[in-house]
């Protein structure tokens, strides 16, 4: 089966009785292909989730069902044998993915990387790989941008490019470059014009697709960093790797801008899988509420338990309404970095409010990696730092929203 293609082969037609009883609501969209990511999730129980992250492992039969549905291509254009979904489409994979207990950690930066490669590389670029991508037989899951001297301040990395003929020379070090072992290809942001010498510091900084496949032990060693999630990050480091000229993608000195297009996807799918992760703890919060007694009554009974779960869904619905307004917003081609910072700023609260709410509901018992809270709850504290912090965020609504004084 060509995983690109085969995404309508899984979607039933929908009906409101057919939906499983942790599908959507019936406002939220695409209700056909949440129905059969919940089919598909439910082969990759807690106990699954619970093994890989006992071992440290990459999810790598729950990756492989997820290619092979065509999930993973959701986003390429379907003359490169995708399925030519909007980004609300990818989202709702992802929320369903994280409501029904997974992590799409694995596998989501498929969906936003490849459309850097998608607007601004060349014909015979996306054709050499957006197809073998949307087939399922290349991975482009890497992504190396942060490293340990810039921090947040991307213009002030220092792994640099420099041409040499028909190459470029990479040397430098990236770092929480997540799943580059599991990757076949990664976007790598490097800077080919030193800071000191272009008119403004995003200018000099541009993109490559190196193929892991051929640069490991030539030039690139991936060493794994164990984190308190299982995330398969790792550090990256290139002493004189050799990039071939053709893998340069978009114009040299641009990539700063060229990724920064892709970054709005990226917080608004991070942000629905937030509100899946929500959903989820709110879930087990009220199940275990009902059933749970103590002092012959369901803990669910005492108002110091109900209230903070009916904060914790408040909180967590008007943030959806965020994520659908900012894709919707992202597949109309108008403009929504504000809207692509405040869900995904919204969601992360919300999830992390849920996920307090959800271990505190559970006592003791929560505390047990068995119930996949604490393992959950490990997980979706990542999103106050991943992609993007908090504080960011706040800076970047303030001064660019509400026009305060830049703070840094
Ligand atoms: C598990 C994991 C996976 C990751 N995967 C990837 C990946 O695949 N590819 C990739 O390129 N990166 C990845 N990252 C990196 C991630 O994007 C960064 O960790 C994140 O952007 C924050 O950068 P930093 O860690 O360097 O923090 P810093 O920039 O060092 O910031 C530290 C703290 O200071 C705060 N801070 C910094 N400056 C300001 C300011 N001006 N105002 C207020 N507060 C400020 C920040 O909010 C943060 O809380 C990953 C990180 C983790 C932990």
């Amino acid at each position: 089966m060509r995983a690109g293609l085969a995404l309508t082969n899984v979607i039933p037609a929908a009906t409101a009785d057919h939906m499983p009883e942790t599908s959507a609501a019936p406002t939220q969209s695409h209700a056909e292909i949440r129905t059969a990511v919940v089919r598909l999730c439910a082969d990759f129980p807690g106990e699954y989730w619970r093994q890989v992250d006992a071992d440290r492992a990459y999810p790598a039969a729950f990756v492989q069902a997820l290619t092979r549905a065509g999930y993973l291509a959701c986003l390429v254009p379907a003359e490169y044998g995708g399925s030519g979904l909007g980004l609300a489409a990818a989202a709702a994979i992802l929320e369903e993915i994280h409501k029904s207990g997974g992590n799409g950690a694995a596998c989501h930066a498929q969906m936003y990387v490849m459309g850097t490669l998608l607007r601004h590389g060349s014909a015979a670029q996306k054709e050499r790989w957006l197809r073998p991508i949307a087939a399922g037989e290349l991975r482009l899951q890497a992504f190396g941008v942060t490293e340990p001297a810039a921090g947040t301040d991307t213009t002030a990395i220092r792994t640099t490019a420099v041409r040499r003929g028909d190459r470029y020379v990479v040397n430098g070090q990236k770092v929480w470059t997540s799943r580059a072992e599991h990757s076949d290809l990664m976007l790598l942001l490097a800077r080919t014009s030193p800071r000191d010498q272009v008119a403004k510091k995003t200018a000099g900084l541009s993109v490559f697709l190196v193929d892991l496949r051929l640069a490991r032990g030539k030039g690139l060693t991936i060493r794994p960093i164990r984190t308190m999630l299982n995330h398969a990050t790792t550090e990256v480091f290139f002493d004189d790797l050799e990039v071939p000229a053709e893998n340069l993608i978009g114009i040299e000195g641009n990539g700063f801008r060229h990724i920064l297009d892709g970054m709005n996807a990226e917080r608004i799918l991070i942000a629905a899988e937030c509100i899946g992760d929500a959903r989820w703890f709110i879930a087990k919060a009220t199940d275990y509420a009902k059933s749970r007694i103590v002092f012959d009554r369901p803990i669910g009974q005492n108002q110091g338990v109900q209230f903070p779960i009916a904060r914790a869904y408040a909180a967590s619905e008007a943030a959806d309404l965020m994520v659908q307004h900012a894709a919707a917003l992202y597949d109309a081609g108008e403009s929504c970095a504000k809207e692509a910072n405040m869900a995904k700023l919204l969601a992360a609260d919300a999830s992390w409010q849920a996920a307090d709410m959800c271990l505190q509901t559970h006592g003791g018992f929560g505390f047990a990696s068995e119930y996949d809270i604490e393992r959950k709850f490990r997980e979706t504290r990542l999103y106050q730092v991943a992609p993007i912090s908090t504080n960011l965020i706040l800076a970047y609504l303030a001064e660019h929203v509400l026009g305060l004084p830049r703070s840094y």
